[in-house]
């Protein structure tokens, strides 16, 4: 038997540099999944379909909220914004750990429905520097921009319904901490009793 996949939740204001940690915790580890989101917002340059988002129509991402195939949904900064169910089921049920970079809405929404989920939020070392990674991204205009500042101030306050909070003061050191979380997650007893189990009726278990 194997032991209980981790579905991960990754948070934290726009700035806080979640994405890049995703970016480094798939470079350093093939042993997890990756949930694609769909979007209702237009690709930004070098956003590619089906990798950074799967970017539908409103139309389309109603239909997937009336067929039940997402398994969270938010409206953020005037658009949509979810997850795919079938992948991250699929992922689930085979027992592997799976990564959501989600805003605090969704984030809530999987609480409910996953209780053994882990929640992990990113926060930058300060306001300033905050500010500063949204203007450097220059991706976004003026008005995206100021929306995002003045929601992140608002969304640090989620902060405290999550497992772990993480300082993103250096990308490398913050990515390292949530692979250990992660790391730590997979031996936790909810998901690992069943060895002790093994043990005792076969005097071994499986690795
Ligand atoms: P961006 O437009 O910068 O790519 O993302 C804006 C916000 O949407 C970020 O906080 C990001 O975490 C969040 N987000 C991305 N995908 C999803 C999703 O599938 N569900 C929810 N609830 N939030 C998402």
């Amino acid at each position: 038997m194997k032991p209980k996949g981790v579905l991960l939740v990754l948070s934290g204001p726009s700035g806080a540099g979640k994405g890049t940690i995703c970016h480094k915790l798939r470079e350093k580890r093939n042993d997890l999944s990756y949930s694609v989101s769909a979007t209702t917002r237009s690709p930004r340059k070098g956003e590619v379909d089906g990798k950074d988002y799967f970017f539908i129509t409103i139309d389309r991402f109603k239909e997937m909220i009336a067929n039940d195939e997402m398994l969270e949904y938010a409206e953020i900064y005037g658009n949509y914004y979810g997850t795919p169910k079938p992948y991250v089921m699929n992922i689930l049920d085979q027992g592997k750990d799976v990564v959501l970079e989600i805003d605090p809405q969704g984030a809530l929404q999987i609480k409910k429905h996953f209780p053994d989920a882990i929640f992990v939020f990113i926060v930058p070392p300060s306001l300033d520097e905050l500010t500063k990674r949204i203007y450097n991204r220059g991706t976004d205009s003026e008005e995206v921009i100021k929306r995002r500042l003045s929601a992140a101030t608002s969304e640090l306050e989620y902060a405290s319904k999550y497992d772990y909070i993480i300082v993103n003061d250096e990308v490398e050191k913050a990515t390292n901490k949530v692979s250990n979380i992660i790391d730590a997650e997979r031996n936790r007893a909810v998901r690992t009793f069943f060895i002790v189990n093994e043990i005792c009726q076969n005097g071994t278990c499986e690795e």
